[in-house]
């Protein structure tokens, strides 16, 4: 390989490893950031259960002294029977202490069945608190562990943006505007390696012409904008 062919290879890969560092420092943040959106998701959904399991425990509540009160007015009807000085009367006093007593049978069974779903409910509750708990915790080691790397990650990109610097001064001068411009629009894949007599990137055949220059270390884009290098 010429010195330019070296040296475009050598810009290609720093590039794509100063690439790669940058695009996992942005990475950490974003998955923290992605991870503490679904935390939230599961606390909301945490607080509506939570206010659900509260409003059930009230009616269940309210079900319970209802029904206390109808026992208590079906022992007073009760009481009143013996009382009572017309068959009509007792009849009467008869029909009212069924109904009330069919009405509690079915507030009875309402009753059963809030309290079914207040134990469901409190089920819940239970496992996604537990479960907010423990993504809380992974989100904690996880956010420990993006910051740990991070300062190791700005130190290889500080690095990385030096040497490619260096190796960018293999470059011929009148090429750097046009490779700036390259780099800014496509990043590290702004430069193509020949393969088998092809463009890297867009795999076009190349002719024996641009073989022949590409290896006498000419500095030739491809017709896709990239600027290739042979690496033989
Ligand atoms: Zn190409």
């Amino acid at each position: 390989m010429t010195p330019i062919n070296t040296g475009l290879k050598a810009i290609h890969d720093l590039r794509e490893q100063l690439e790669a560092r940058t695009r996992q420092l942005k990475d950490g943040p974003l998955q923290i950031a992605s991870r503490q959106t679904t935390i939230n998701t599961k606390r909301a959904a945490f607080e509506a259960q939570r206010l659900k399991l509260k409003q059930l425990k009230v009616t269940s509540e309210q079900k319970s002294l209802q029904l206390k009160s109808n026992e208590d007015r079906i022992r007073d009807l009760e009481s009143k029977l013996h009382a009572v000085s017309s068959n009509r009367e007792y009849d009467a006093l008869r029909t009212q202490i069924a109904a009330d007593k069919m009405a509690n049978s079915v507030l009875e069974d309402e009753i059963i069945e809030t309290l079914e779903r207040v134990d469901e409910l409190f089920a819940d509750v239970t496992e996604t608190e537990a479960g907010i708990v423990r993504i809380e915790a992974e989100l904690k080691t996880f956010s420990a562990t993006v910051q740990e790397k991070e300062a190791g990650l700005r130190q290889e990109i500080e690095e990385l943006t030096v040497k490619v610097s260096d190796v960018e001064s293999v470059l011929p001068p009148d090429v750097i505007p046009v490779y700036q411009r390259l780099v800014a629009a496509y990043g590290a894949k702004a430069l193509a390696p020949v393969k088998e007599r092809s463009c890297g990137s867009c795999y076009i055949g190349l002719t024996s012409q641009v073989m022949v220059e590409l290896k006498s270390g000419k500095i030739k884009f491809c017709t896709c904008g990239r600027l290739m290098y042979f690496v033989g």
